[in-house]
């Protein structure tokens, strides 16, 4: 299962974002995709989520063309989004804001799913039935990825999972990450250095002004 991006144009209005974006992350591998405020990494990751129309280009993950792929259906597929900014609702639980996509998307073994987050997870099952506004910011961080990881079986996008986290839960987030790396899936995690995500990764894409530079892949 391999997550293939070929020459991919995106703009936001009349805008060119994204211009002629290629790369590749293979089953069981963790990738960086590393690039300053506003290089595009959100935008991209976006578009891997049909939350933005291409306007040229391909997406496909294990041969399924995305751009061509309902949100259902992309969940069903276990491909899961972690947005940088949380994206929680406040006045649900913690238990109910990961449930949500499982709920929403119609997947089937919701419970035994939400059973393998809480043992990924431990700390947020203590807090399950608190309001997601009760939370701390690094609190809603570990819930959102919790969030994405009910769906997100196959391929999991983490979009900047280390901005604005203390660095106690910097390291736990990495430790989460590392043994998610272990399960098979395939990750993509953005981040405007590679701080966090070089000892994570097997390599790491760059993403200038749009333009993922093929010569900034560094295999590990
Ligand atoms: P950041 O960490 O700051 O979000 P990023 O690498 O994720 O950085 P994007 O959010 O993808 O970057 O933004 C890429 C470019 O698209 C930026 O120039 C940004 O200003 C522009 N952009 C993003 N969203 C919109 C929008 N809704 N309307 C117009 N321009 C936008």
């Amino acid at each position: 299962m391999t997550l293939e991006i070929s020459n991919l144009d995106v703009s936001i209005g009349n805008i060119p974002i994204l211009r002629d974006v290629s790369l590749s992350v293979p089953s069981g591998k963790m990738f960086g995709l590393i690039g300053h405020n506003g290089a595009g990494k959100t935008t991209l990751m976006r578009a891997i989520m049909g939350l933005l129309d291409a306007d040229q280009g391909t997406i496909t993950f294990d041969g399924q063309d995305l751009r061509k792929t309902a949100d259902f259906a992309r969940a069903k597929a276990g491909i899961s989004y972690m947005p940088e900014d949380r994206r929680l609702i406040p006045s649900l639980t913690v238990e109910e804001n990961i449930l949500l996509p499982a709920w929403t998307n119609g997947i089937k073994d919701a419970e035994e799913r939400l059973k393998w987050v809480y043992d990924l997870l431990p700390e947020i099952a203590q807090f399950r039935d608190r309001r997601a506004l009760q939370l701390s910011g690094g609190q809603q961080k570990l819930v959102s990825l919790g969030r994405a990881l009910m769906p997100g079986r196959n391929l999991l996008l983490l979009d900047e999972p280390f901005e604005g986290v203390a660095p106690v839960l910097s390291r736990r987030l990495s430790e989460v990450i590392s043994d998610l790396g272990s399960s098979g899936l395939c990750v993509l995690i953005s981040e405007s250095d590679d701080t966090h995500s070089a000892d994570l990764v097997a390599g790491s894409y760059r993403i200038e002004r749009g333009t993922v530079s093929k010569a900034g892949l560094e295999t590990a």
